[in-house]
């Protein structure tokens, strides 16, 4: 009897399933299905220059592998019926599946900010990227963008932006007291004065109250702004959310020490959607897919599983504030300037080298 291994989301997570089995660690009894919206791999790391303009859609785009067991399926999941063991996608027949690895990314959260949703663009996916690019690059000279949050996407889509439109005002709303208050002062300090020197403002301690049409809330005090974009707090995707599993404060799903559900040994969750001890990353995607593959290896040959499975290390973060400056904290080490935004260019070389 053929098995079928459905993979839900081809994103960071799920392509690293596939790299590590195929082409040749696939079992010849299984088959594998991925289900994506998309019929490409989408570089999420990098929708922030696609956003701002700087790189092209098909920089963006990874094709996916092929292999005589891999079915590619190109539709959108809307729901998992856990009981019965399949997956229902619009517009097309339920995928039934033996094992099933949930990896669909997240979503905007809003934090219940009035007009926030309605009101603000996103660049949490691709065809939502595309639209805040098409926003930005249409905005006439001297128009203001308000962005929300300066975590490492608000400060990269900031910086890109600037770069690549000196015209226009550009103000960074920064909840904490300074930009990325987990990590050391110095890194804090050398983005805070990249954006001085190349006019970005930086607004610390800010709490967005409420959006309109033009205008954004910042404490209940109005900032005229001719767009805004939102990049202040994520969420699991919608599909996972309305999934009756255990869930942790972030609405991310607890899972066991292999991967999976609780409650189901063949319904793993992988990336974004998945409740582990680290911030969500492509990075930890990656390195959980990996553990995740020696799972499914292990259980397809009928071997016992390690009792725990080692702990994920990750390797740290790399930001780039335009195309020349970059900054990091790599091995417990802040870096800056134009070594962090080179090994961040190298990471992503390294990425669509492997996965090309
Ligand atoms: C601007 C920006 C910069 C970032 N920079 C970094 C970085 O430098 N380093 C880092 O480690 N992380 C970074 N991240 C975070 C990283 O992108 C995510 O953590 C990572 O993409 C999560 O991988 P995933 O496999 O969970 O899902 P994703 O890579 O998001 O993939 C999800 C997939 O599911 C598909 N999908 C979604 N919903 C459906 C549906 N209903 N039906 C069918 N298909 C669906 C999507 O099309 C997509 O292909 C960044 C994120 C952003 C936004």
């Amino acid at each position: 009897m053929m098995k079928n291994l459905v993979l839900l989301g081809g994103g960071y997570g799920n392509m690293r399933v596939l790299l590590r089995l195929l082409p040749n660690q696939l079992p010849e009894d299984v088959t594998i299905t991925l289900v994506d919206k998309f019929p490409y791999h989408s570089l999420k790391t990098e929708y922030y220059a696609l956003a701002a303009g700087t790189i092209s859609d098909q920089e963006v785009r990874v094709s996916f592998p092929e292999h005589p067991r891999l079915n590619a399926l190109f539709g959108e999941v809307t729901h998992i019926d856990l009981e019965n063991k399949q997956v229902f996608i619009k517009d097309k027949e339920p995928v039934p599946y033996d094992d099933l690895v949930i990896g669909l990314g997240c979503e905007d959260t809003y934090h219940s900010v009035p007009g926030a949703a309605e009101y603000t663009h996103s660049i949490q996916s691709i065809d939502k990227s595309r639209l805040t690019y098409q926003t930005l690059s249409n905005m006439p000279a001297g128009s203001k963008v308000g962005i929300v949050g300066a975590g490492l996407s608000g400060i990269e889509l900031a910086s890109e932006l600037r770069e690549s439109r000196p015209d226009l005002g550009i103000v960074l709303f920064d909840r904490g007291h300074r930009i990325l208050k987990d990590f050391p002062e110095r890194l804090s300090k050398y983005i805070h004065k990249w954006f001085v020197d190349h006019g970005v403002e930086v607004v610390n301690n800010a709490n967005i109250t409420k959006v309109e049409p033009h205008t954004i809330y910042n404490h209940d005090e109005a900032y005229p702004m001719d767009a805004v974009v939102w990049t202040a707090g994520i969420q699991p995707n919608r599909v996972v959310r309305e999934m009756p599993v255990e869930k942790d404060r972030s609405g991310r799903v607890k899972l066991s020490q292999y991967h999976n559900l609780p409650t189901d040994e063949h319904v793993y969750v992988v990336g974004d959607c998945a409740s582990l001890p680290h911030a969500p990353s492509a990075q930890l995607a990656e390195e959980q897919a990996e553990q995740i593959v020696q799972v499914l290896l292990k259980r397809w040959k009928g071997e016992t599983l390690p009792e725990e499975l080692p702990e994920i290390k990750l390797k740290g973060i790399l930001g780039s504030l335009g195309k020349k400056q970059g900054f990091g904290f790599v091995a417990d080490r802040a870096i800056t300037g134009r070594v962090a935004r080179f090994l961040k260019s190298g990471v992503l070389w390294m990425y669509r080298y492997h996965n090309g």
